[in-house]
């Protein structure tokens, strides 16, 4: 009945959990907040460069910002000299203002404002296109330099996605390039998958190298491809998710809910982060042939890639107190001091499950398993953090903490609301462990 999903275990992230740091935080804070280690975001972007030096392939990384709000990481990107993949107005003020060059930034998402529009083509930044009435629209608004033009891609692996331009659109957006003359420079095409395969990525990519090579018959640049995001990421050990998987039902979790396998984000994967990307190049496309690496070389086509939740992997944690345990028939509801909206996967029909930590002050001799789901202080009765019954090492007691662990990506931020006139959970920074051992901090911005 027992099931267990601890995330894997983290040096770093248990030194700063028994320095005291947290429990002093949350005293002076006064409710959740999340930390952030920014040295594991270098870490990863090091690892992804490593990747296509390897494989001997002229790339670029964009960190796809949406993943997480915090400025740190996009100081991370300008000090490394990497780019930003940005969405909206705000996502590219933000980068720009922390020292990211406009022509480092791509701006994807779908029907982009004229606002934004108008200031990605004067910051000289590259712009996915991803309809035709947007390519005419950018072209309007471009003024005295070039914009610089990548063609979103429809994958045809996945017709439902409402996202990129068909064959013909395709076709169309190319003559239209080729007769906006000077003022468009078309630099390739791109995608963004949803899923995390490494096949369909490979697939794609080959396909974007020969419509590079055909677009530049029409005098068009077409040097470079782009293939999303959807790196996974490896949360939790082979044999917990297995096991996990064969046997969660209804009865591990509050209220009966019932999820599939389906419903979950894969939590474990074997191959994750830039070891997939190293897979993507290895691999060739349409399953025969060269490599996607030799493809590109031989082409003279440069990969960009847009990673978000990869290069926040073990970047940071979201912590919470326990306000109250209640007991119910034969499981228990610990309630915090935030809610779900702090953790996002809660909010799409699924649950984050990689275990939280409990950290508490309580003696070892009082040390009897408890199982617990996890409610947030809201009056919304589904507002959950956790609704599986989580076997804790002990009771839950007021004033213990409870650190839900690898949260950067997507969890602490994307669907966070002052609901309740809760403020929102600050993040606090810790980029040094000093001489005596213990972690510095500052806040966010
Ligand atoms: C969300 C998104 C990404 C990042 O996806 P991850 O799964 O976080 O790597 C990259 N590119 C585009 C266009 C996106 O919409």
């Amino acid at each position: 009945m027992a099931l267990t999903l601890p995330a894997h275990p983290d040096a770093l992230a248990e030194h700063v959990h028994a320095s005291g740091l947290l429990s002093e935080l949350a005293h002076g804070l006064g409710g959740p907040f999340h930390y952030l280690l920014p040295e594991r975001f270098d870490a990863n972007l090091a690892a992804f460069r490593a990747a296509l030096a390897d494989a001997d392939v002229e790339g670029r990384v964009y960190y796809a910002k949406k993943a997480n709000k915090a400025a740190v990481f996009v100081d991370r990107c300008a000090a490394a000299g990497a780019g930003v993949d940005v969405a909206s107005l705000g996502e590219l003020r933000e980068a720009l203002g922390h020292g990211v060059r406009g022509e480092d930034l791509v701006v994807t998402g779908p029907a982009k404002s004229e606002e934004l529009l108008r200031v990605a083509a004067r910051q000289g930044a590259l712009i996915a296109v991803d309809a035709l009435d947007e390519l005419d629209r950018l072209i309007a608004v471009g003024g005295h330099r070039p914009v610089r033009v990548l063609l979103r891609r429809h994958p045809s692996a996945q017709p439902r996605s409402r996202f990129g331009l068909d064959d013909e659109q395709l076709h169309e957006a190319l003559r239209r390039c080729a007769a906006a003359g000077e003022r468009v420079r078309m630099e390739g095409f791109g995608f963004h998958l949803s899923g995390y395969e490494v096949g369909p990525r490979a697939d794609l990519a080959g396909e974007l190298v020969e419509l590079c090579l055909k677009a530049r018959v029409l005098g068009l640049q077409a040097d470079r491809i782009s293939i999303g995001g959807g790196f996974p990421v490896d949360y939790v050990p082979a044999e917990a998710w297995n096991a996990f998987l064969a046997e969660q039902g209804p009865a591990h979790y509050h209220a009966e809910k019932a999820f599939t396998a389906s419903d979950f984000y894969p939590y474990h994967s074997p191959v994750a982060g830039a070891d997939a990307l190293r897979a993507i190049l290895a691999a060739s496309p349409g399953g025969q042939g060269p490599s996607l690496a030799k493809r590109l070389r031989e082409a003279g086509v440069m990969l960009l890639l847009e990673p978000g939740r990869a290069l926040l992997d073990g970047a940071g944690s979201s912590v919470f107190r326990i306000q109250g345990v209640k007991d119910r028939a034969g499981y228990g509801i610990a309630t915090v001091d935030g809610t779900s909206l702090s953790l996002s996967e809660q909010w799409f029909n699924s649950e984050y499950l990689p275990e939280p930590v409990l950290l508490t002050e309580r003696d070892g001799d009082a040390e009897v398993p408890y199982p617990a789901c996890v409610g947030g202080a809201s009056c919304l009765d589904s507002d959950l953090l956790t609704w599986r019954k989580v076997v804790f090492p002990t009771r839950p007691q007021v004033g213990d903490l409870l650190v839900y662990p690898n949260t950067a990506g997507y969890q602490m931020d994307s669907n966070e609301s002052p609901f309740h006139e809760l403020p929102l959970p600050p993040k606090v920074v810790i980029d040094r462990i000093d001489g005596a051992g213990r972690p510095r901090w500052r806040l966010d911005r």
